[in-house]
């Protein structure tokens, strides 16, 4: 996991008060160069408290891109026998051969103690994620404004070859084929608006009743709406004006 946060974990909080509440698993997909990463680092500089998962993957590093920052990188062997002791919580093959996936553990971890987790992953991911843990997730799909603005960016990004550019238009096409699966949608066509789109959802998402502990605010307000109750009953009662 990295962080936006590091540290000790604490049990979240709902809107200041005292509620607790579960964590969130904010799935982050979209085709790949539409800028999902710039707007996941743009919510965690503005929200340091969320972790960022970090994916295996068995494809190569990029240059400038580190072990344990981008990726785990593994080899196939490695990300298979992880995937068969059950150490993943989804995996897919992405761009037609590569296999990425997303370590089990730490998420466990870190939802139980009411952290809210990012995860970058496509909509195979997503739609393992969604059926594994149903609201627990929130599914976000990050869609460009144009195709042709997703294919300039691809290629000024100059990190893959034609062949793996083709890939990845081909995985764009898929990815924007299953859109209809998510939860919310946004267009990254300017990377503030998108961002503050982003942590939107997260602040939504963190007042969800179905993630809070309620119940006990719920009894506590009760029991101080019927000993007031009483009290200004009893001062009706005594003729004595209300405070
Ligand atoms: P890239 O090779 O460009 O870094 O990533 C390609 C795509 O793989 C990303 O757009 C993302 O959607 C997907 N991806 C990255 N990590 C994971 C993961 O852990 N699980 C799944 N299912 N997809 C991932």
């Amino acid at each position: 996991m990295s962080g936006c946060a590091k540290g000790q974990p604490v049990a979240a909080t709902t809107a200041g008060c005292s509620l607790q509440r579960r964590g969130i698993l904010l799935v982050v997909a979209g085709p790949s160069g539409v800028g999902k990463g710039a707007v996941i680092a743009g919510v965690c500089e503005r929200r340091p408290e969320v972790h960022v998962s970090v994916s295996y993957t068995t494809r190569p590093p990029r240059p400038g891109e580190e072990h344990g920052r981008d990726y785990l990188f593994i080899t196939r062997e490695e990300f298979e026998s992880l995937r068969d002791k059950g150490e993943l919580l989804e995996w897919a093959i992405v761009h037609g051969d590569q296999c990425y996936g997303t370590p089990k553990g730490p998420i466990d971890e870190a939802l139980q103690w009411g952290q809210d987790i990012l995860l970058e992953i496509d909509y195979q991911g997503a739609r393992s994620v969604r059926r594994l843990m149903g609201d627990q997730a929130a599914l976000v799909f990050v869609a460009p404004p144009t195709w042709q603005a997703l294919l300039d960016r691809l290629r000024k990004r100059h990190t893959e070859d034609a062949d793996q550019i083709a890939r990845r238009l081909a995985s764009a096409r898929e990815e924007i084929a299953h859109l209809g699966m998510f939860d919310y949608i946004i267009i990254n066509d300017a990377l503030e608006d998108a961002v503050m789109k982003l942590e939107a959802i997260l602040l939504s998402e963190r007042l969800r009743l179905a993630r809070a502990d309620w119940r006990g605010l719920q009894q506590r307000l009760l029991s101080e709406a019927d000993a007031l109750g009483q009290s200004v009953a009893d001062a009706a009662g005594r003729g004595d004006p209300l405070a």
